[in-house]
């Protein structure tokens, strides 16, 4: 590994202009000290710095680049639209083409919206419950997150039936006080909830399985108690797939654990790599969406050529090869399972949480089923853990609370690599 001085030096420039050196906050690697490496190209698993450094890539664009970089399918795709104008404003005929796809892919969307980014889509979601509902307040997870609008800055205060507090300032009481939150996997909780504010709710939202809090999966029968609790109480259940869709299956966490939310929203893989997100859901909900309907949601690059053009051949691809989903369950399976090895080796029991493509390792032994749980982790040997891998030239997640993601570049030899790296830096991490 060569020293990152030109990262440092590009690092130190950027505090001056750029708040925190970065435009995203977890990129700079304050959870997990030093500086971070400024990246200049990506090929299938790899990701080179400005130092001229090679490293194994397993965030991937925090997700999106499921097929590895400058996937040619989707590059292609891209180079073809560029020609034709970056952007129209006025409809085109890949925005109807990619509505279809995802109405087929994903089950719980009859209509769908293109919008920007996760976030907006979160955003929009509840608004649309809200306005559909006539009601106010909104229950999530925590632990869970779904970008960065008001209404989802809010942690537990002490308890789960405590009103929220805003987790950053700027997000006034008035919208914390409309967002109620529960432990992720309690369904206890949700009810307590529910019942205290009977009539008020319009949404419950969450990671149908949590990647924000490390990977969380649902346990049995949390998913399905959720869907009943929304029927009864008519309550809009909106599974935030920003992460899980695509990723787990064509149609997401939903396909996978067989319940279905009557909104979702989409992110990450839907753009290919390009700044894009999604909502959509039942007919009703939607048909309230403007122009349709009265709720107001816009944007001036919503359905972008170049970005519709890139996620259409992501997403093609995807449905077009279903094996992808079996070829990144037995890499990450092996991955994990090597892990494990290592860990036995060594005499150590940390937590590792899987699905698919995502996982998270715990430095904890509790088994971690919600943020509770999570919080037990050693973050300083995460840390020290996150630092060894970079040194071998892994790149993870700069962050404790993070999934990682497996993209279809990682061939065997590599999982060899990885593991082995993960065998020597959990020792030097231990020292
Ligand atoms: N929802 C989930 C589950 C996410 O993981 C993220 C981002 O990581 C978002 C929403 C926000 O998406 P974006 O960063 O595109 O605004």
């Amino acid at each position: 590994m060569k020293e990152a001085s030109n990262s440092n030096e590009l690092f130190k420039r950027a505090q001056h202009s750029i708040p925190g050196g970065v435009n995203s906050p977890v990129r700079a690697f304050r959870a997990v000290g030093g500086n971070p490496r400024f990246m200049v190209s990506a090929k299938g698993p790899y990701l080179y710095d400005e130092d001229g450094n090679q490293y194994l890539d397993l965030i991937n664009s925090w997700g999106p680049m499921i097929l590895g970089h400058a996937a040619e399918v989707v590059n292609e795709a891209v180079q073809k639209a560029i020609p034709n104008s970056l952007s129209f404003g006025a409809p085109t005929r890949k925005e109807v083409e990619i509505a279809e796809l995802i109405v087929s892919m994903v089950p719980s969307i009859e209509k769908v919206r293109m919008v920007n980014s996760g976030t907006e889509a979160t955003m929009s979601a509840i608004r649309v419950a809200r306005g559909y509902t006539g009601r106010d307040k909104i229950i999530k997870f925590e632990g869970c997150y779904h970008g960065h609008g008001d209404s989802f800055l809010i942690s537990a205060g002490s308890g789960a039936i405590t009103l929220g507090v805003p987790d950053s300032p700027g997000v006034t009481k008035g919208t914390a006080n409309d967002t109620l939150t529960a432990p992720y996997n309690n369904l206890e909780a949700v009810n307590i909830l529910v019942e205290a504010n009977k009539g008020q709710v319009a949404a419950i939202i969450l990671e149908p399985v949590a990647g924000n809090m490390g990977l969380v999966t649902p346990q049995q029968g949390f998913l399905q108690g959720l869907r009943d609790l929304c029927d009864k109480e008519g309550i809009v259940l909106i599974f935030d797939e920003v992460m899980t869709g695509f990723r787990l299956a064509p149609g997401g966490a939903q396909e996978i654990y067989g319940v279905t939310p009557d909104m979702s929203t989409l992110g990450k893989i839907i753009g290919g790599g390009m700044p894009v997100g999604a909502y959509g859901g039942k007919r009703a909900l939607m048909d309230y969406v403007s122009p349709a309907g009265p709720v107001y949601q816009a944007g001036t690059l919503s359905g972008n050529p170049i970005a519709m053009s890139a996620g259409m051949a992501m997403l093609n691809f995807l449905k077009d090869h279903p094996e992808t989903y079996q070829q990144l369950e037995r890499t990450t399976a092996s991955m994990v399972a090597g892990m494990q090895q290592n860990m036995q080796q060594l005499g150590l029991s940390y937590t590792i949480n899987r699905i698919g493509s995502m996982f998270s390792i715990f430095f904890t032994k509790e088994q971690v089923v919600d943020f509770e749980t999570a919080k037990t982790s050693d973050t300083a040997l995460f840390g020290r853990y996150f630092n060894s891998m970079l040194n071998r030239g892994i790149y993870l997640a700069p962050s404790q609370y993070e999934a990682l993601f497996v993209s279809t570049a990682v061939t065997e030899e590599l999982v060899e690599q990885y593991i082995q790296a993960n065998l020597e830096s959990l020792k030097e991490a231990q020292a």
